[in-house]
C-alpha cells in the first residue's frame, strides 16, 4: 500500500518522425512492413485473458493487393458472448478497487512500449491491414494513441481532483468517482486505430471493464495492440476482445441487461440502430447506459474571396485526399469564390498530376487503396453519378484489380443542395460549388444548413473581419472550426475532437469531457458529531 496525491507524468504529444528517404528509420519501416506481409496470423478472440480460437474464420487481406491474406480472424458465436459478458463483470470488482494511479500506469507503460520497441510493427500492421502510408500509419496507430493514453492519465487525475468546495465544520464532503454499474461495448471503426484502442482504454481509466469489438478490417493492427497491453500488464478480463459481423455481436451485447454503457465510433447509422436497440429494452437494464458515439461527417472548406487560393487548394488536397478521404474529417464539400475558382482549381489540378496512388508499401506513394470491396463499390457509385451530373475538375474513375484503388477525385455541382454535397462517401471524392463573390452571406446558409452532419469546418480568408463573421454565423456547424487550416488533423491535448449534429453526442475523445462519461460519482458525507436530539430550535 502506497499512500500520496501522486503527479502523472507531464504528458507531452508524442513526436511525429520523418521517414525521410535513406533514413535508419525508413529502413526499419520497409523491414517491418516486409515481415508483416510475409504472415498469415490467426487472431483469436480475448476473453478473461484467454485466447480463444473458435475455428469459424474470415480472411483479412490487404486492401492495396486484395487477393494477399495477411490474417485470419475467429469469429465468437454465442457461447464467446456469454463469456466476455461474464469475464468482463467479474473483472470489473478488482480492477475498480486498485488504486487509480495503478490503473494509470498499465497504459502509461503501454504507450512507452508503443513509443519504444512495438512501434514498427504497430505502423507495419496498421500500414498492410488499413492501407495507410507510412506517415499516416505514425500519426495515428503510434502518436496519437501514446497521446491518449499520456493525456487520458493527466486527465483522470484532474477528473479525481474535482471534490466539493464546501465541508462546513463538522463535516467532511467527498466525492467518490465509481465505474459505471456495467460492462462499456466498445465498437470501433477501420480508420484509426488509435480510435480503435481509445474505445475501451478511455473507460479503463476510470476503473470500468469492457468488451470489445473491432472492425474486422482492422483487426490485425488491433490484435498487436491487444498484445501490446498485454505486455504492459493488463488484468485479465479488463478488455475482452470480440470479432465477427458487427450487425450481429453489436446488437446482441446491447441488449443485455448488464450494459453500462456504449463507446461507439462508426457510422451514424450504425450508432442509431444501437440507440433504438437501448431505448426499446431500457426497462430491462440494471441502469441507464451511456450512450457516447463519434459518427459521420460532410466536412466542409470555405474560401472567402481574400483567401489565398495556393493555400486553399493545398487544404483541399491533403484535407480531402489523405488516406483517401477516409477520415471521419475529411474535407468533402468546397465553397469557393468565383474570382478564385480557376486558380485553385489549378493548385488542385497541378497537386493530383503529382500525386502518387498505388501500394502503401511504395514509400512514394501518397494514396493508397480505399478499405475494402464495399467501400470501392460504393465510391464507384458516387463516381458515376458525378460523372453523369457534375463537371469532373480531376480524377473520376475507380480501378479495383489488383487493389481497391480510387482516384482522388474533385466534381462541380451547379446546385449547392446536390446529393455530392449533402451525403457522406467516405473516399476521395470531393465536390465544389461556385458561388458568386458578392453572395457569402446566403452562401453560409448553404453550409449551415445542406448537410446532417457537423464535425468539421474550415475557413480560408485574410480579412479579419470576415473570418469573426464565419465563426459565429457557423458556430453549430462543426464541432472542429479550423481558420485558414484543413480541416483534418486534430491532436490529443491541442483540439479535442468531436462534433454535434448527427455527427455524433460531442463527448470530445481525447479530452476530458469524455472521461465524464465513464465515471459514476458517489457523493459521500460525513458528520463527525451526529446530532442526539431529533427537535429543532425553532420549536422552542
Ligand atoms: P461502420 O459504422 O460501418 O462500422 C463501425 C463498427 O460498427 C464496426 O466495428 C462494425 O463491425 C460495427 N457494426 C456494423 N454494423 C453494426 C450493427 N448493426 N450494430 C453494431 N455494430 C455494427 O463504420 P466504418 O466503415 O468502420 O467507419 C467509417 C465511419 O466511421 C464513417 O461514417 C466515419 O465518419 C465514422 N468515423 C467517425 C469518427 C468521429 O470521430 N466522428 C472517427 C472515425 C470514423
Amino acid at each position: 500500500m502506497a499512500d500520496g496525491a501522486f503527479r502523472v507524468p507531464p504528458p507531452v504529444n508524442e513526436p511525429v518522425r520523418a521517414f525521410a528517404p535513406g533514413s535508419t528509420e525508413a529502413a526499419r519501416i520497409a523491414a517491418a512492413v516486409r515481415v508483416a506481409a510475409s504472415e498469415v496470423v490467426d487472431i483469436p478472440c480475448v476473453i478473461g485473458g484467454k485466447h480463444v480460437f473458435t475455428g469459424v474464420t474470415s480472411d483479412i487481406t490487404m486492401p492495396c493487393d486484395h487477393r494477399h491474406v495477411i490474417a485470419r480472424v475467429h469469429h465468437a458465436g454465442p457461447a464467446e458472448i456469454d463469456a466476455a459478458v461474464a469475464a468482463a463483470e467479474s473483472a470489473r470488482k478488482e480492477w475498480a478497487a486498485l488504486p487509480w494511479d495503478q490503473r494509470a500506469a498499465v497504459f502509461l507503460r503501454a504507450a512507452e512500449l508503443l513509443a519504444g520497441p512495438w512501434r514498427d510493427r504497430v505502423n507495419a500492421t496498421t500500414m498492410i491491414g488499413q492501407s495507410k502510408t507510412v506517415h499516416q500509419a505514425e500519426i495515428d496507430a503510434s502518436c496519437e494513441l501514446i497521446d491518449f493514453w499520456r493525456f487520458n492519465a493527466h486527465y483522470t487525475a484532474s477528473l479525481l481532483a474535482e471534490q466539493p468546495p464546501v465541508s462546513p465544520t463538522g463535516f467532511w464532503n467527498r466525492v467518490d468517482h465509481r465505474p459505471l454499474d456495467g460492462f462499456i461495448l466498445a465498437i470501433s471503426p477501420f480508420n484509426f486505430t488509435s480510435i480503435a484502442l481509445n474505445l475501451p482504454t478511455a473507460p479503463a481509466f476510470l476503473g470500468n471493464t469492457s468488451i470489445w469489438k473491432p472492425a474486422e478490417t482492422s483487426a490485425l493492427s488491433c490484435w498487436v495492440l491487444m498484445t501490446l497491453l498485454e505486455a504492459a500488464g493488463l488484468p485479465p478480463g479488463v478488455i475482452n476482445m470480440l470479432h465477427g459481423p458487427g450487425s450481429k455481436i453489436g446488437p446482441t451485447l446491447a441488449a443485455r441487461p448488464e450494459l453500462g454503457g456504449i463507446h461507439f465510433t462508426g457510422s451514424t447509422g450504425v450508432f442509431r440502430g444501437l440507440w433504438r436497440t437501448v431505448a426499446e429494452r431500457l426497462d430491462t437494464y440494471r441502469c441507464y447506459p451511456r450512450l457516447v458515439g463519434e459518427t459521420g461527417g460532410k466536412d466542409f472548406i470555405v474560401a472567402h474571396p481574400s483567401a489565398d487560393p495556393t493555400e486553399v487548394g493545398v487544404a483541399i488536397l491533403r484535407g480531402a485526399f489523405e488516406y483517401q478521404g477516409q477520415k471521419c474529417s475529411a474535407a468533402s464539400r468546397m465553397y469557393l469564390p468565383r474570382s478564385r475558382w480557376a486558380a485553385i482549381a489549378d493548385v488542385v489540378r497541378d497537386g493530383l498530376a503529382t500525386m502518387r496512388m498505388g501500394d502503401v508499401r511504395d514509400p512514394t506513394v501518397f494514396v493508397g487503396a480505399v478499405i475494402d470491396k464495399r467501400a470501392f463499390a460504393n465510391h464507384t457509385r458516387y463516381l458515376e453519378l458525378g460523372r453523369s451530373e457534375a463537371e469532373t475538375v480531376a480524377g473520376g474513375h475507380g480501378h479495383g484489380e489488383v487493389g481497391w484503388f480510387v482516384e482522388p477525385t474533385l466534381f462541380r455541382v451547379d446546385d449547392p443542395r446536390h446529393r455530392l454535397m449533402q451525403e457522406e462517401i467516405f473516399g476521395p471524392i470531393a465536390t465544389a460549388w461556385v458561388y458568386e463573390d458578392n453572395d457569402w452571406d446566403a452562401m453560409l446558409d448553404h453550409v449551415d444548413g445542406t448537410s446532417p452532419y457537423a464535425l468539421t469546418g474550415a475557413v480560408f480568408a485574410q480579412d479579419r473581419r470576415v473570418l469573426h463573421a464565419a465563426s459565429e454565423r457557423l458556430r453549430f456547424a462543426a464541432g472542429n472550426f479550423y481558420l485558414n487550416d484543413k480541416p483534418t488533423g486534430a491532436v490529443v491535448g491541442q483540439q479535442p475532437f468531436g462534433g454535434g449534429r448527427a455527427s455524433g453526442t460531442n463527448d470530445k475523445a481525447g479530452g476530458p469531457w469524455n472521461l465524464l462519461r465513464w465515471s459514476s460519482p458517489r457523493s459521500i458525507k460525513e458528520t463527525f458529531v451526529p446530532a442526539r436530539d431529533w427537535r429543532y430550535p425553532y420549536l422552542g
